[in-house]
């Protein structure tokens, strides 16, 4: 059984069946069957479908954002801009799929020799519970339209969304079997992977699962697009503005009770100005208002599960007895976690080295703009960070210093369709998003007719 269950007061939501080995058959058979037909529909067919869908999410939201609310705790004010997202990455796709798949003719000695851009078939995703919509959506609209078709296995404590989705492709008028939500437990994804109905694999995730799904990628040969963790830094240089900075900083760590893979995590700010952002960014943090996700007054809801708040105030207290200085926050009831800032946070402590996966921001102050790239590239994890400074050369020079699939300047970091998104070192590896995204799952296909 697969529950979901509101984390504000841990009340039940729901109660699924997982699916047995003779329903997983009929939906790998059913994709299988799907993808023969849906991988010849031009362009346009799939393009009005997709806005279809884009449509029904627009129409459907304040009904889906509670669903979205109450099963995984986020504001519901977050959940209905994540639903508009997801509408909008729909849109773009239908709009840019044709153009970014176009042919490209080349140039040889042949009469004629081109790279053609095609399908691969079924692509399972596994998918996780913190933007449980987006997520989705994201590998979704360009997979489905490049002509693949989509399994879904999302994560156990979000099967209403997992459902509500499958529901809008379905409702949109999509083909039976183009994408469908495989109700299994994560000890199950290894044996999908090696079915050969399956022919790549999308996950977002933690690191330790990227770990897991990839090595069973790699032992059936299938290609794998990772969406890994992150502890990204927040560089906040001597030059900067710092009402701005604080501002986006609460922003950037507190959205979504701070469970976010790109919230900014480690704040490394420059030792001249460090403690006149400091008061400014507590005193942000402070004004916060953590409780029930439903309640409009709400800035910060729950966080989804009672484990991971556990795990944070773990975290949190070892920082703390490994020297770091508690400035606010960090009570904890059962999953309502209060905002925290920590301060004198150092390489070797949890809350520098690991990932924190809630509403707790880790101060570092350091010298100069060198030991401020230095600390910012001292992590395992490199997805998005940002620099913030008024001199916009300096901004680059030190984007272009930091190990990280994206960097913002003077800009709140945040996932956007037009340009691809992703990670490097264990935040994982491939692009979502734009036209690197919709380019992972096709065939790069040669053709030379002499
Ligand atoms: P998670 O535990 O890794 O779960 C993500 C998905 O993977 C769920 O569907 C989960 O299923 C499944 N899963 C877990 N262990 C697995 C295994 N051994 N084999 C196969 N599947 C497995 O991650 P989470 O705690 O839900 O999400 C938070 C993490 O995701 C953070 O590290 C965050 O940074 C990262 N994330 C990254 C991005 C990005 O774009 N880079 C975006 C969002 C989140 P069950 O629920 O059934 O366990």
């Amino acid at each position: 059984m697969l529950r979901s269950i509101n984390p504000f007061d841990q009340s039940p939501v729901g109660e699924f069946e997982i699916h047995n080995a003779g329903t997983i058959d009929k939906k790998l058979a059913a994709a299988s069957k799907a993808f023969t037909s849906w991988k010849r529909q031009d362009y346009s067919h799939r393009a009005a479908l997709m806005k279809r869908a884009g449509e029904l999410l627009r129409q459907r939201k304040t009904e889906y954002a509670r669903i979205v609310s109450t099963e995984m705790g986020k504001i519901l004010a977050e959940s209905t801009a994540e639903i508009e997202k997801c509408a909008n990455g729909c849109d773009y796709f239908a709009d840019h799929a044709a153009v970014f798949l176009k042919d490209q003719t080349i140039a040889t000695e042949a009469s004629k020799s081109l790279v053609a851009f095609q399908p691969l078939g079924p692509v399972l995703a596994i998918m996780p519970w913190n933007f449980p919509l987006w997520q989705v959506f994201r590998f979704a609209a360009p997979a489905l339209m490049a002509g693949n078709v989509g399994l879904l296995k999302h994560a156990a404590n979000v099967t209403q969304c997992a459902l509500l989705i499958e529901k809008v492709f379905g409702d949109a008028g999509f083909p039976e079997g183009t994408f469908q939500s495989l109700l299994i437990e994560s000890k199950d994804v290894a044996g999908i992977i090696a079915r050969d109905e399956i022919m790549a694999v999308a996950l977002t995730g933690s690191e330790y699962a990227g770990t897991q799904v990839a090595a069973a990628a790699g032992k059936n040969l299938k290609k794998t697009v990772l969406e890994l963790g992150g502890s990204d830094p927040f560089v906040v240089l001597d030059d900067a503005d710092l009402d701005l900075a604080a501002q986006v900083a609460t922003q950037s760590r507190m959205q979504n009770a701070g469970q976010s893979c790109i919230a900014a995590k480690r704040f490394i700010v420059a030792e001249k100005i460090s403690k006149e952002f400091t008061e400014r960014f507590a005193d942000k943090i402070k004004q916060l208002k953590q409780g029930n996700q439903l309640d409009p007054q709400t800035t910060t809801g729950p966080l989804a599960r009672l484990d991971l708040a556990e795990q944070l105030e773990k975290q949190v207290q070892a920082s703390v007895k490994q020297g770091a200085r508690l400035i606010t926050g960090g009570e904890r009831q059962g999953c309502n976690f209060q905002p925290a800032l920590l301060d004198n946070v150092k390489p070797g402590m949890v809350a520098f080295d690991e990932e924190m996966f809630g509403p707790v921001a880790a101060m570092i102050t350091v010298k100069d703009e060198q030991e401020a790239i230095a600390m910012a590239n001292a992590s395992r994890y490199g997805l998005g960070a940002s620099v913030w400074t008024t001199d916009l050369q300096r901004g680059e020079r030190v984007a272009r210093e930091i190990e990280s699939g994206s960097v913002f300047v003077n800009s709140l970091m945040r996932s956007d369709q037009r340009l691809p998104f992703g990670g490097v070192k264990k935040s994982g590896y491939g692009r979502e998003l734009a036209e690197q995204g919709i380019k992972e799952f096709v065939n790069t296909k040669t053709i030379y007719i002499r």
